[in-house]
């Protein structure tokens, strides 16, 4: 694929009239068997397992994970059994997320809420290894030390100059993992999907740990979570669909569409000085959206 498709600058109005520049890096088209960040998270962990032996790779996610998504496909294509342990109960029929998660042959076992939680966070992760004694477990989100070091690839093929580069966040792993490959060069915003500002410490322990040191290069934007993880608001679903008609490029309403809503919003507030160049990552999240609107009777395009 060629560089223009995967770099698309953005022309407008208020664009023109703050003299900015926005470029979107199109991690949704770069591997599009697993598209967006997931498979950067997952490329050196299904590595590591193949290399391990392990025969059975085992993760967490909620009935819409772009997560799970990823796994199940990348089983799919490297012949490795998947097994997903999903929260909440199993409904009369299959979203389409886990109908797609099970076609690519992952196993998927539900569990409540409870025991969801108590398995992700940390006080039955044991008994789960005991349960699956050759899975490799990889978290909930993906994010680990060898999902950082695939993120820190997201910066390479970035063309200079540039000064600042949005990621959204969930877990924050992925943008670590920008903030990683940066080294403290330009400026990193994080926009959280999430309530509350606890990613920051995240952030700051991933970096830590993978770096062995801590970069200051970076914000958390903490104003677009539009009522938490998940929720929405008519104003972010209004301006997901006027975008795609202006410049043809989907986003979900999970990441994306909260980030992109949070760049033009604060580029309408002076956030950035007149000349700034911006590069938003396009994480993904697009198979999301049929589930989405499945749910909540939307029609975001796809
Ligand atoms: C999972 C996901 C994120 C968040 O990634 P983290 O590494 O958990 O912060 C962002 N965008 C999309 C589309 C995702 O699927």
């Amino acid at each position: 694929m060629s560089e223009n498709v995967l770099f698309q600058e953005l022309n407008g109005s208020l664009l023109e009239e703050k003299g900015i520049q926005l470029i979107i890096k199109r991690e949704d088209l770069f591997f599009p068997e697993i598209p967006g960040n997931k498979w950067r998270k997952l490329k050196y962990n299904l590595e590591y397992a193949k290399n391990e032996e392990f025969t059975r790779i085992l993760s967490f996610g909620g009935a819409y994970s772009n997560h799970i998504a990823a796994l199940a496909r990348a089983g799919a294509l490297y012949r490795i059994t998947t097994i997903g342990i999903i929260r909440g109960e199993q409904a009369s029929s299959l979203n389409p997320t886990l109908k797609t998660a099970a076609e690519n042959g992952m196993q998927l076992h539900f569990v409540n809420r409870t025991l969801y939680r108590k398995y992700t966070q940390g006080q039955e992760l044991l008994s789960i290894q005991q349960q699956y004694p050759d899975a490799y477990v990889i978290p909930e989100g993906g994010t680990n030390q060898l999902a950082l070091q695939g993120c820190e690839e997201i910066v390479n093929d970035i063309p200079e100059p540039y000064d600042y580069i949005c990621c959204p966040a969930g877990t924050g792993g992925t943008v670590s993992g920008i903030i990683c490959g940066l080294a403290s060069s330009k400026k990193v915003l994080a926009f959280s999907a999430l309530k509350g500002d606890f990613l920051k410490s995240e952030i700051n322990q991933f970096v830590q740990e993978r770096a062995q040191t801590n970069y200051t290069n970076y914000e958390l934007i903490t104003a677009y979570h539009f009522g938490g993880y998940a929720k929405y608001k008519e104003s972010l679903l209004d301006f997901i669909k006027s975008f795609y008609q202006d410049y043809n490029i989907p986003l979900d309403p999970v990441y994306t569409g909260k980030m992109m809503y949070g760049i033009f919003d604060m580029i309408a507030q002076d956030y950035f000085k007149p000349g700034s160049k911006i590069i938003a990552v396009h994480t993904g999240g697009l198979q999301g959206i049929a589930g989405f609107n499945e749910r909540f009777g939307t029609d975001l395009p796809q």
